[in-house]
């Protein structure tokens, strides 16, 4: 598979993608190498975890330069993602030690719970953010006794390869932790069928997961799903409308818009509507599309030429607000672009763009406001943007999203639970409770009775 840089559509490297042999001799060696795994102690699995958070961290430079030239991140979101990987990493290594069953009382005995490591575990990863998303499947995975075979996106392999390599040089056992790089319809489909790998891990988009999830199904196999999203800003007319402004523009092109949480539909109280847009046009217009090496780039280039054409797509025949700049020549790039919806049922307010691409349509009161929130098949994030205290908990509750922020836009926190309602997925990936999708609970009863 040949690694191209999207900013500059020269292929930086090749990769070799692993075969259906290849799969399944990967998957029989982490079966053998769960039976030694499962029984390292905690305390030394955590130890193992803490020096692999480590090398990230002395490494993180280096992780992030890798990711700017194979996924065109801007440097500076590339030292984030390599930061969360260590701190994933570090949180989840003090997991071992505090995977704690319960004793339950009960007539005529002890009855005591353990959270038992399932075994082979396949994490599936798309393209758009190739570490964070890595390691929120691994590093609980990794915690809780499992072993872990991991498939990059075809696009994006440079990174994952390189973490496991670093994980290997922490101690982690051979096979314990390993990144088998292929095609989706060979090694991720492996994964779903191959009897030996007893849950999968997938984030990617709704379709794919969709089938995944009906392959799984046919073995009763556990599966997590982090899917597609078309979250909602909500910006009420009582709001800082400068900082709503002035921020929104992050909360959509950040990552080029290829940002499952991208806030890519604003919703603006329509007492408010002309002032938001006129307070929105310079943020935009200000936006820096540049080379995403450089300190002062807030946006790189599309992962792909696939990806600028279908996102040129939905903007084709639609009204253009306003855009911002980007450069030109070679690269996959695409400017930052503010469209007014004519109406909820136009194709880029109702399907997921994923680029660089925000619609905006007013409301009327608060309940007009929560149910165009909720008029979508996806429920992954979203913002609420008012000074009301009593309204801003009322449509954080009411909008059907895992991950809701009032007055900022932040997603993502390594301590709390991430993931979608509806066709955005199920299971929760970080924070206290991921652990447990990578556990099954056992109930043992010990009789006392003479
Ligand atoms: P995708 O579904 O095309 O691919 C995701 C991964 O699945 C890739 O590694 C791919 O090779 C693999 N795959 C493809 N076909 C498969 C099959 N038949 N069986 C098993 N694996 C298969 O998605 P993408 O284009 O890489 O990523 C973009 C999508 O991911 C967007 O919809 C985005 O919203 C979603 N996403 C969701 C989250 C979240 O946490 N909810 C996070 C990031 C991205």
């Amino acid at each position: 598979m040949e690694v191209v840089d999207p900013a500059s559509g020269v292929v930086v490297g090749e990769v070799s993608a692993f075969s259906l042999v290849e799969v399944d001799e990967a998957v029989a060696r982490a079966g053998a190498a769960f039976e030694s795994w499962r029984k390292v102690g905690p305390g030394e699995r955590a130890r193992v975890l803490r020096r692999f958070a480590g090398l990230v961290d002395a490494h993180l430079e280096e992780l992030a330069s890798l990711e700017v030239r194979n996924s065109g991140h801007t440097i500076g979101n590339a030292r984030w993602e390599a930061g969360n990987v260590r701190d994933v990493l570090d949180y989840y290594a003090g997991a071992p030690e505090r995977l704690t069953g319960r004793q339950i009382p009960v007539p005529g005995g002890l009855d005591v719970t353990f959270h038992e490591p399932l075994g082979v575990v396949g994490v599936i990863v798309p393209w758009n953010f190739p570490m964070p998303i890595a390691a929120w499947g691994f590093a609980p995975a990794l915690a809780a006794g499992n072993t872990v075979l991991l498939k990059p996106a075809e696009l994006t392999p440079l990174t994952a390869l390189r973490l496991a390599e670093l994980g290997r040089e922490a101690g982690l056992p051979e096979d314990v932790f390993t990144v088998l790089p292929g095609e989706g319809s060979v090694v991720g489909e492996r994964f779903v069928t191959h009897p030996a790998v007893r849950k999968v891990c997938f984030t990617g988009s709704t379709e794919v997961g969709t089938r995944i999830m009906a392959g799984c199904a046919e073995q009763v196999k556990r599966v997590t799903l982090e899917l597609g999203g078309k979250s909602a800003n909500l910006v009420f007319a009582d709001a800082d409308l400068e900082r709503a402004a002035a921020t929104a523009p992050y909360a959509v092109f950040d990552n080029a818009g290829q940002d499952c949480c991208a806030r890519s539909r604003i919703l603006v109280q329509r007492t408010v509507y002309d002032r938001f847009l006129e307070l929105l046009e310079p943020a935009v217009r200000g936006f820096r599309v540049e080379d995403p090496a450089l300190e002062t780039a807030e946006m790189g280039p599309l992962i792909s030429a696939g990806q600028r054409d279908r996102v040129a797509g939905y903007v084709d025949g639609a009204t253009v607000a306003f855009t911002g700049s980007c450069p030109e020549g070679p690269g996959f790039w695409y400017a930052p672009t503010v469209l007014l919806a004519d109406s909820p049922a136009d194709r880029h307010w109702r399907e997921e763009v994923f680029g660089p691409v925000v619609s905006v349509l007013p409301f009327d009161d608060e309940a007009d406001a929560v149910r165009l929130a909720n008029d979508t098949e996806y429920g992954l994030s979203g913002s609420v943007w008012t000074r009301d205290v009593g309204r801003a908990i009322r449509v954080a509750r009411a909008v059907e999203a895992g991950n809701l922020s009032v007055n900022s836009h932040s997603s993502v926190r390594y301590w709390t639970p991430f993931g979608g309602m509806k066709r955005s997925g199920f299971g929760r990936e970080l924070g206290p409770d991921a652990l447990h999708a990578f556990t099954d609970v056992k109930n043992v009863f010990i009789a006392t009775e003479e």
